[in-house]
Order: C-alpha cells, then sequence, then structure tokens
C-alpha cells in the first residue's frame, strides 16, 4: 500500500503555480485574487487566512474584503459587481457560509464567470458537463491532480464515487468520466452500496460521514481517495473511509488530515493564474 500525500503533490503543484506566475508578470501580468468575508465565522476566518498565506506562497496578490454580520445580499452583490468591472482583480471568491439574511444563489450567480476560481456560477458547472471547462472545480480538480503526481491510470478504469453534492461528487463523477473512466456516482438512496463500492478500481468518498468505508466495501488492490472531513469520538480529523481497515486493502489510499485537503486551496491557486492568463488573452 502506498500513500498519496497531498502535502507533497501541494508542494510540487505550487512550485509549477509560482513559475507561472513569475512568467505571467514578466508579462507585465500580476495576478490577483479578490476574498470576500461576511460575518466572523471563526471557521471562515481560518480559511481565508489561508488562502490569503496560499497567495503569499505563490506570489499571487490577495485582496480581502471583510464585510460585518448584518450586511445585505445588495450591498454584497455592489461589491461583487464592483470587482467584476475592476481589471486588476482576476479571481473573486465569497467565502461560504454566509449569514443568513443572504441570497447565496445570487452572490454565486452575479460573481462573473471569467473570474469565478471556485467555478459555482452556473455557466461554469455547465461548461464543465459539455466538456469546455476552463476553471475548475477546485477539490474535484485537485483529487485529479492527486491521482495524476500518483501514477494512477484513470482510463478504462471503473470509478466510483460516493457522494453527489454540488462542489465534489457532482463535478467529480463528470471529471472522471472526462478522463475515459467508468463511473457510478452513489448517494443516500444507493442500494446495496457496497455490492457497488467493490467494484471500483477508483473509490473516491465525499459524504461526512467516519468510518462509512470499511474494508469490506473495497476491492483488492484498489485506489481510494477521502475527501471527507470529519472529527472522530476524541475530536480528532478524520475522514470518511477507516483507514487502518481499509489501507492495508488498496494499492494506494490518501490520508485524513494531509491527503485531498491541501488539494482545494492549491487548486484555486491555479484557477487564479488561469483567470489571469484568460483575461489577458495569454496562452
Ligand atoms: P454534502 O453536500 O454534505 O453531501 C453529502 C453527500 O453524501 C450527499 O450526496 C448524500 O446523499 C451522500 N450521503 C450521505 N449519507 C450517505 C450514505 N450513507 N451513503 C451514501 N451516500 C451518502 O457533501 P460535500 O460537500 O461533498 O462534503 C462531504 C465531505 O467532504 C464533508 O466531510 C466535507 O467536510 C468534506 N469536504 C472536503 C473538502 C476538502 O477540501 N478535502 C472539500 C469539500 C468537502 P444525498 O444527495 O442523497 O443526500
Amino acid at each position: 500500500m502506498e500513500l498519496i500525500n497531498g502535502k507533497e503533490i501541494q508542494e510540487l503543484t505550487f512550485k509549477e503555480i509560482t513559475n507561472d506566475v513569475a512568467s505571467l508578470r514578466e508579462k507585465g501580468v500580476e495576478p490577483c485574487l479578490a476574498v470576500i468575508i461576511v460575518g466572523s465565522d471563526p471557521a471562515s476566518r481560518v480559511y481565508v487566512n489561508n488562502k490569503k498565506k496560499a497567495c503569499e506562497r505563490v506570489g499571487i496578490k490577495s485582496l480581502e474584503y471583510a464585510l460585518p454580520e448584518e450586511t445585505t445580499t445588495d450591498e454584497l452583490l455592489d461589491l461583487i459587481r464592483k470587482l467584476n468591472a475592476d481589471d486588476s482583480v482576476n479571481g473573486i471568491l465569497c467565502q461560504l457560509p454566509v449569514p443568513k439574511q443572504i441570497n447565496k444563489q445570487a452572490v454565486l450567480d452575479t460573481i462573473s464567470p471569467e473570474k469565478d476560481v471556485d467555478c459555482f456560477h452556473p455557466v461554469n458547472v455547465g461548461k464543465l458537463s459539455l466538456g469546455r471547462a476552463e476553471l475548475l472545480p477546485c477539490t474535484p480538480a485537485g483529487v485529479i491532480r492527486m491521482l495524476d503526481v500518483a501514477g494512477v491510470e484513470i482510463e478504462g478504469k471503473r470509478a466510483v464515487v460516493i457522494g453527489r453534492s454540488d462542489i465534489v461528487g457532482k463535478p467529480m463523477g463528470i471529471m472522471l468520466m472526462e478522463r475515459n473512466a467508468t463511473v457510478t456516482v452513489c448517494h443516500s438512496k444507493t442500494r446495496d452500496l457496497s455490492s457497488i463500492t467493490k467494484q471500483a478500481d477508483i473509490l473516491v468518498c465525499t459524504v461526512g460521514k467516519p468510518k462509512l468505508v470499511t474494508s469490506d466495501m473495497v476491492k483488492e488492490g484498489a485506489v481510494v481517495i477521502d475527501v471527507g472531513i470529519n472529527r472522530n469520538g476524541e475530536g480528532k480529523l478524520c475522514g470518511d473511509v477507516d483507514f487502518d481497515d481499509v489501507a492495508p486493502h488498496c494499492s494506494k489510499i490518501t490520508p485524513v488530515p494531509g491527503g485531498v485537503g491541501p488539494m482545494t486551496i492549491t487548486m484555486l491557486m491555479k484557477n487564479t493564474v488561469t483567470a489571469a492568463r484568460n483575461q489577458n488573452n495569454i496562452k
């Protein structure tokens, strides 16, 4: 069994992105990401700080807009429209969740598709399903990157995704299909889950339930990617896969923490560079 190390792959990818940023700067383009945070949710604050640090790490300029808890949808949309119109800003993201008085869908729909580095805008979701994506949803793109760096062949393989969320499960299924895997996407209404997961050469789990996946659900030699981020009974971080039980049966597996987690922010940086390139017609 081989561990797929998200931190190592992040480091490798950051180096490539740093070079890409440097070559954009040589052409007079300074990639810039604007991050909006509304309210004072401590977890959101940590995520925003981490995004800022990642920008610094690869040389992307970051702007932070911290708005008060009582911000209205209109006030937030005004800021987004201002950032949409600002040519010096290449990527815009609004940290979720937003306070309950804010219309989240209106926020996501207002961010210009060209600057939508989280890839949540319906235009970008549509482009992904048509195989015409420019910006890619960060977590599933991170999973594909991990599989590629780990040397896992995707084409022709049976891939099973557990979970059909808009941000991970659904786009994961599409991206694996795009890479010529034969894909099944499972969810809470799936019957006899283990009979399906046992067929998987590549099993991706994105549910949010500790120890959902046990060794009797996994084919011998499978590649297992655990997207879940949960806390176990002792308050320790864990994924959806019962790691100690499953790992001995896998050819490769991602740990939690240190697996998929670091890749999401990595691919956000990559999207920001792609957005900067596209907006300046640089190939
Ligand atoms: P989500 O929106 O919470 O949805 C969970 C999905 O799991 C749903 O599609 C649900 O089915 C399905 N599900 C629930 N119970 C199930 C069961 N017993 N068997 C099979 N499927 C079941 O999912 P998410 O946003 O993708 O998040 C999932 C996990 O990934 C969470 O732990 C989250 O924290 C983590 N996550 C990690 C990253 C990262 O960077 N590593 C990024 C995003 C999310 P229905 O559709 O039928 O309800």
